[in-house]
């Protein structure tokens, strides 16, 4: 049977499931073929897994016992940072291009038990840096929309899966932007979860102090289910938060926005579409008003101090003895030299150092320990802020999806598509990428919201009041 995989949501998969209309296994199936067909010109799959349709058969014997919930059966793009047991996980590195993982992520354990099926795992900029998805060892991923253009990054391999119609549902991961651009650029829904909110367990870390696992949706509602689903206190990863912290306070009608940070660097273009979103929301009767967040104009460059720092820590585990790739050598440190500056790709050796220059005992006060301070002022004026909003609205992204090739020789120029992301990313508030429109040449645009702590259920309903009145 024929399945309308362009319309298909979650719910509605899980309905059909239920109605019998078609197996776990049919569904599966169908995205394979699609994969087949898509995967070697987009690139967003590394690796298709060979056992989908045992999983699918698995994930169809809970709906026959009764026990199968909203995501049991339904086909997963799995970003390849994200660790599941007996498979490849490379953070799109050649350090890491062999590195089977010993034990499932907590995400992929709680998938596992209600029988959603993985189909295989993405593409992605090296150890997630990056915001295009070009700095991968193994090629760049094409956007669906228009083959010539990047789908951002760095979960670019899981939006591009989802957006070319070869996922129903995917997963990324943010240190800083990396769901919310690549959804914007793919014209999806990506959230940023609130810090601690989806465990990191189980995830190859980036910016330990900045990273969440984030869920990628065709709309909101989507986006909604898998991260209900997955936000829950975790006792194996120290930053999980506690259940009763997690208050919930639904949103009121006041938008917040920072018109100072977005005067320059802006396209026209971009500037025009947020002006006609702010338009559609002051019609549907929320009230917006002007705010400053002086402090946030430091994010781009606080961010780009403490994630290198943060980086270079990381990373400095990849010694060619204990994982992955290693090249023999005359000495212990003739081997660390190769096996590091063979495995890791410039971008990541770039940070490596840009990370050990922040935190070397000359520099460490003058830098790293200045930005910990300037974090505090921006988490401590979006605090403030939102005592005064609901919501805190600007666009995603500053550029429309670019071309493929572009930006790659001016790591600043890359850098700056951060720029509106960093804020939530520095603080831990959660951030929700919406769809808005496309432009003349068939671009997708994309506004972004952040909410106080614990606030998603807010950034749900906003979004979903957005989808009704466009
Ligand atoms: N563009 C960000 C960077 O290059 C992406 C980080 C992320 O969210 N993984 O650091």
């Amino acid at each position: 049977m024929k399945i309308d995989l362009k319309n298909l949501t979650i719910e509605k998969a899980h309905q059909d499931f239920k109605s019998g209309k078609y197996s776990c296994r049919e569904l599966a199936g169908e995205y394979l073929k699609v994969i087949k067909e898509k995967n070697p010109e987009i690139n967003a799959y590394l690796e298709i897994y060979d056992d989908v349709l045992k999983q699918a058969d698995i994930a169809q014997e809970m709906f026959k016992n009764g026990v199968a919930s909203e995501l049991t059966g339904i086909p997963f793009a799995i970003k390849d940072i994200i660790l599941i047991k007996g498979k490849i996980s490379s953070a799109g590195s050649k350090i890491l291009e062999n590195y089977k993982a010993s034990y499932d992520a907590t995400v992929i354990k709680d998938l596992k038990k209600v029988g959603a099926v993985f189909l295989g795992r993405t593409n992605m900029d090296e150890f997630a840096m990056g915001s295009s998805t070009q700095t991968s060892a193994y090629g760049v991923t094409r956007n669906p929309i228009d083959l010539s253009r990047v789908p951002g990054g760095s979960s670019g391999g899981s939006a591009a899966a989802l957006a070319g119609g070869m996922a129903l549902a995917a997963l990324g991961t943010e240190t800083c932007g990396s769901v919310r651009e690549p959804s914007a650029f793919c014209g999806l829904v990506g959230l940023r979860s609130t810090y601690g909110a989806i465990s990191r367990q189980g995830v190859i870390p980036m910016g330990n102090s900045l990273d969440q696992v984030g869920p990628f949706g065709k709309n909101v509602r989507d986006a909604e289910i898998i991260f209900n689903f997955l936000s829950r206190y975790d006792k194996e990863d120290s930053t999980s938060v506690p259940d009763n912290l997690r208050n919930h306070v639904l949103g009121g009608k006041k938008i917040g926005v920072p018109w100072h940070l977005f005067k320059e660097g802006v396209d026209s273009e971009v500037q025009e579409n947020f002006k006609q979103s702010l338009g559609k929301f002051k019609k549907a009767g929320y009230e917006i008003v002007d705010i400053e967040l002086p402090y946030c104009k430091y994010s781009l460059a606080v961010y780009y101090i403490i994630m290198p720092a943060e980086v270079s820590t990381n990373l400095a585990r990849f010694d060619g003895i204990r994982y992955g790739y290693s090249v023999k050598g005359e000495s212990l440190m003739d081997v660390y030299k190769k096996s590091r500056g063979g495995g890791f790709g410039k971008e990541a050796r770039r940070r490596i150092l840009l990370g050990t220059y922040v935190l070397s005992h000359g520099y460490y006060d003058a830098y790293y320990n200045k930005a910990l301070n300037v974090r505090e002022k921006i988490r401590e004026e979006i605090f403030n802020a939102f005592k005064k909003v609901d919501y805190i609205l600007t666009p995603t992204v500053p550029v429309l999806p670019f071309k493929l090739g572009e930006k790659l020789d001016d790591p600043v120029a890359m850098y700056l598509c951060d720029i509106f992301s960093a804020p939530a990313n520095l603080t831990g508030v959660p951030s929700i990428a919406l769809p808005s429109g496309t432009s003349k040449d068939g671009l997708p645009f994309s506004i972004q919201f952040m909410a106080p702590y614990f606030c998603e259920s807010s950034l749900f309903e906003i979004g979903k009041r957005f989808e009704a009145i466009k």
